[in-house]
């Protein structure tokens, strides 16, 4: 039997969230059990989706739960999206790296995905609406791109004492000195 793998969700300002991520080239076990693990995690944390640099993952595996039942669950592995359609639609968006922090972000309504699933088959669909949103989401997750790029201005400023509370709170888990900065160091 598999290892139980259980995650935490790393928060901003954590570097490992700046990383782009790499594709997954192994369809195995392990693979299978990260994602069991994602979503697992996902849901203790009432998020609607999940991508890996969030549990400290380099990896291009996106999880999501739209509408909380486990048939409409999505996995999205290795994903592309080749094309953004539709109306400019604002919505609040929140993040499980950001708790507490909605933020009025502004993205085309339809995006069309290449990826492959959990066996490396490839899948190609278009979607719109609340998924669309949480894909866009969780892709810039994939990048490096955080929900703090994508606010405006007048969001940033709106957000600045939460954004600052966020850093405040890492560096303070993480002092300046001692054997925690040697391992960043290698990272
Ligand atoms: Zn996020």
């Amino acid at each position: 039997m598999a290892q139980q793998l259980e995650f935490e969700v790393v928060l901003y300002p954590d570097p490992v969230l700046r990383k782009v991520s790499e594709p997954v080239r192994a369809f195995d076990e392990a693979l299978q059990a990260v994602v069991a693990a994602m979503f697992a995690r996902m849901r203790k944390s009432k998020g609607v989706g999940l991508a890996a640099p969030q549990v400290g993952l380099r990896q291009r595996v996106l999880v999501l739960g739209p509408t909380g039942e486990e048939k409409d669950d999505l996995i999205l592995i290795n994903p592309i999206v080749v094309a953004r359609a539709g109306d400019r639609t604002v919505f609040d968006e929140g993040c499980l790296s950001f708790p507490g922090i909605y933020a009025e972000v502004t993205r085309p309504d339809r995006c069309t995905v290449q990826s492959v699933d959990l066996t490396g088959r490839p899948l190609e669909a278009e979607y719109s609406g609340f998924t669309g949103r949480i894909i866009q989401h969780e892709y810039d997750h994939l990048e490096g791109i955080l929900l703090v790029d994508r606010m405006t201005p007048a969001e940033k400023l709106k957000h600045k004492s939460a954004l600052d509370e966020l850093v405040t709170r890492y560096k303070r888990a993480r002092p300046p000195e001692g054997p925690r900065r040697e391992a960043a160091r290698q990272g």
